[in-house]
């Protein structure tokens, strides 16, 4: 085995430049999700196609979701099979879409062209989640170059939409019962720096629109109308004070500890300065810990927008625009945690922490339905960040410990 291993992991060290060129060449596909105004899931599909076939899995399935919002008229998903001695399966899960840029100002390099400066490949969804693209396929590259047929089968699946609820991505893969609950099932879109953090739970996830109606008039005649803008800043900053204030239970498990309410997107309201705005969008974005109900924090919310409503003679609309009840954990005795734990061992010499996050990722949906799911990958998390950045040596670190869990 420590032969099989040292083999592979040489394999995986002398792949360094075919990982980082998968890896440049997908950012170089922008592939915003379309609930976002984005594409090109497809394309990296097509790319990623030629990159298997190279491969020669034993299966490749594509699997098309129709989506009129894109131009290909299908959101594509790629599966790929390669045999192992056994058939018990191995699955690593990655996703090929990606958030925005965000505020292009921020980015140093433009974000849809690469980067590599310092050991880092810098662009948007280097690590979310084009690294776990990039270190599955090296796994199973340096398995192939080393000669040596894996344990298990490997799986490796490219789903889409995973940045806007997965709905034409895994969702439509479980209906096509891609996937079984004795399966070991890794999904590297989340962890820690070192690598040595293996999730298992994730928080409630609750995102609200608060729209505050007041009545528009010209800026310099404030008595005319209501002020909304104001009003809605009101609104959200004591909001944040009160649900801060009122969940403020901790759990160690998780990282952070404690429940967390952000107001995060802002819409527009008006083109020009000297009118007095109507009408306030502000979004809030809440992961709440799994001992609390999602029914507490809105019943605070209400409270909040009725006495706002009376005050100050707005109309508040609350509007639940996702909601996410945490799944069941997975547990950590569980195959896959267990194997994670010792291919992390073998190739880091580290002893992996096992706990929650604040979510959501393609685990939470395995859970849900009662697989054993762990979320793993070593990343200096900058996902949704400007300037994000993949580091190479936790490709190729990443890569060891899938080819290591394919192999034992
Ligand atoms: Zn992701």
């Amino acid at each position: 085995m420590k032969e099989a291993l040292e083999e592979v992991f040489a394999e995986v060290s002398r792949n360094r430049d075919y990982a980082v060129n998968i890896l440049t060449n997908l950012i170089k596909i922008r592939a915003v999700n379309p609930a976002f105004g984005g594409e090109g899931e497809f394309k990296r599909c097509l790319y990623l196609e030629k990159v298997l076939r190279e491969l020669s899995p034993d299966s490749l399935q594509i699997i098309d979701v129709p989506d009129s919002r894109v131009p290909e008229g299908v959101r594509r998903n790629i599966v790929a099979i390669f045999e192992g001695s056994t058939r018990e399966r191995l699955w690593i899960i990655a996703h090929t879409d990606t958030v925005p840029e965000g505020d292009r100002s921020l980015w140093k390099s433009d974000p849809y062209t690469p980067i590599i400066s310092d050991g880092k490949i810098f662009g948007r969804g280097a690590e979310d989640n084009g690294q776990a693209i990039a270190s599955s396929i090296l796994a199973v590259k340096a398995l192939r170059d080393a000669g040596i047929k894996p344990r298990v089968r490997i799986g490796l699946v490219f789903a889409a939409d995973e940045e806007a609820g997965s709905t034409y991505g895994i969702k439509a893969l479980m209906r096509r019962n891609t996937f079984g609950k004795s399966d070991l099932i890794v999904v590297p879109d989340a962890g820690s720096p070192k690598g040595d953090f293996i999730e298992v739970a994730e928080k409630h996830i609750l995102w609200l629109k608060i729209t505050v109606v007041g009545r528009q008039a010209h800026a310099s005649m404030p008595h005319m109308g209501i002020n909304a803008h104001r009003i809605g800043m009101k609104f959200a900053l004591l909001l944040d004070e009160v649900l801060h204030a009122k969940f403020h239970e901790r759990n160690e498990l998780f990282s952070p500890p404690t429940s967390t309410f952000e107001p995060t997107k802002k819409e527009k309201n008006i083109d020009n300065v000297n009118t007095i705005p109507g009408v306030d969008v502000v979004y809030f974005d809440c992961r709440v810990l799994p001992g609390y109900d999602l029914n507490e924090v809105l019943e605070i919310v209400h409270t909040l927008k009725e006495n706002f409503e009376k005050v100050y003679r707005v109309r508040i609309n609350v509007e639940v625009i996702a909601r996410s009840e945490a799944p069941p954990p997975t547990s950590p005795q569980s195959k896959v945690v267990q194997k994670l734990k010792t291919a992390i061992k073998l190739v880091t010499g580290l002893d992996a922490r096992v706990g929650g996050i604040g979510g959501g990722t393609f685990a939470a949906i395995f859970r849900r339905v009662g697989y054993q799911a762990a979320v793993w990958s070593t990343v200096d998390e900058t996902a949704h960040q400007p300037n994000e950045y993949a580091r190479i040596a936790n490709i190729l670190q990443d890569a060891k410990v899938f080819a290591t869990m394919a192999l034992i």
